[in-house]
């Protein structure tokens, strides 16, 4: 397991002091985190290191994952994309499902005691209308919430008014129109995880060979759900592009969310699109659901790309970079809060195919300037984007939250 000072190396010993002192006031203080998966995506990834930290420095937290159907799923995936701007069509029917299975959840979902409750995105916000509530709710929105559907965003307002506070990734999502306290947490990685932790080369290909990954030409990577918003077949309109002018690889990186039923959809588009690529094992696509394998990927990739849409935040940047990697990624969501264009990766337009393959040329014909990104883009994560700092601002938040 791991412990808070394991981390000393990388973050220095002020912030883990720090940790200890905000705790004072938190000592087995209770706290309930709840999402709707434990595996696939950003919160499940964040959620699986925090809370073991949380604990171990002597706050009681538990993490729970409301049980959907595929219905459910349907609906919430629907309210997600209109988050991120989607037309929907949301009908009384789909509202009472969702509504529903939040109250079934609540029928076995035992809060009483809790210090402080923490919903995680829109598939369970509603469920805070089925509990007396005795302690603080906060919601934590992970989306890209810079244009909104209005007809879902007024519809989820009357659940997210009964939370006493609201925490977003990056200050852009606040919106004016709602009347409630806020908190900017940027999400963050784990650096001791399997996923980010150094490892061997030879474990790096052992994992390469295991999954396809020939090594005798340099490789670019995207690795996301496969979501329309991460444009995966824009990613393969690049990839022609860039192959005009170098000869190499792509590996196309993605799992299935269980709270994301649009995944085996965008899955058989991407292999018609890209069929003629993977018959020549030019485009390498990898469905399996395993960090030392994305580890190994962000390490070997000469360039990470991520082309997204739209973008809560974007782990998938803050990992490459804290390998060293560059990155050329949409400037969207949360990855300018990650890149400094120019100097520690590149950010584009994410309809600019043209630029993003010209960046990612750039970056494959001068590895002195691909090195130089990757250092400085490591060096940024450290400071602001390490579960440590994560896990402080949660505590500063909890330390100052009351009824
Ligand atoms: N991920 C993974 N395997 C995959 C695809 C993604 O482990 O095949 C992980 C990725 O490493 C990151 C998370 O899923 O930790 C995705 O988080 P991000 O914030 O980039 O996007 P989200 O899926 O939350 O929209």
């Amino acid at each position: 397991m791991v412990k808070l000072e394991d981390y000393r190396d990388i973050v220095g010993d002020e912030i883990i002091y720090s940790i200890y002192r905000k705790m004072r006031r938190l000592y087995d203080k209770h706290v309930l985190h709840i999402n709707s998966t434990y595996i696939g995506g950003g919160v499940a990834e964040i959620l699986s290191s925090l809370v073991p930290l949380m604990n171990y420095v002597g706050i009681e937290a538990g993490w729970r994952t409301l049980h959907g159907s595929v219905d459910f799923y349907g609906i919430t995936k629907k309210i997600h994309n209109a988050l991120q701007g989607d037309k929907i069509n949301f009908s009384d029917i789909k509202k009472q499902l969702y509504v529903q299975i939040n109250e079934l959840f609540s029928t076995y979902t035992h809060i009483n005691t809790h210090d402080f409750v923490i919903i995680h995105d829109p598939q369970p916000l509603p469920i805070i209308q089925f509990f007396r509530k005795s302690q603080p709710w906060i919601w934590r929105c992970h989306i890209d919430l810079s244009s909104p559907n209005k007809e879902v965003w007024e519809y989820l307002k009357k659940f997210i008014l009964k939370y006493d506070i609201v925490i977003f990734s990056t200050e852009k999502y606040k919106s004016p129109d709602l009347p409630l306290q806020y908190k900017i947490i940027s999400p963050a990685i784990d650096p001791l995880s399997h996923k980010n932790k150094e490892i061997p080369d030879s474990l790096i290909f052992k994992h390469l060979k295991k999954f396809g990954v020939p090594l005798d030409k340099p490789f670019i990577t995207q690795i996301s759900r496969f979501d329309k918003w991460k444009d995966p077949l824009g990613v393969i309109e690049v990839f022609k592009r860039i192959k005009e002018k170098v000869d190499c690889r792509l590996v196309m990186c993605g799992n299935m969310a269980t709270d994301d039923p649009e995944g085996f959809e965008i899955f058989d588009k991407i292999t018609k699109k890209a069929q003629r690529f993977i018959e020549n094992n030019e485009i390498i696509l990898i469905t399996a659901e395993n960090n030392i394998l994305v580890n190994a990927l962000q390490r070997k990739s000469a360039v990470v790309i991520q082309k997204s849409l739209r973008e809560g935040f974007g782990l998938t940047v803050t990992e490459a970079l804290w390998k060293k990697t560059p990155v050329v990624a949409s400037n969207v969501g949360g990855i300018p809060l990650q890149i400094q264009d120019g100097e520690s990766g590149f950010l584009l337009e994410p309809d600019d195919e043209e630029g993003f393959a010209e960046r990612t040329v750039e970056l494959l014909k001068n590895p002195s300037l691909a090195k130089e990104m990757g250092k400085k883009g490591k060096e940024n994560v450290r400071k602001k984007f390490l579960t440590t700092r994560m896990l402080s601002d949660y505590l500063d938040l909890l330390s100052v939250i009351s009824l």
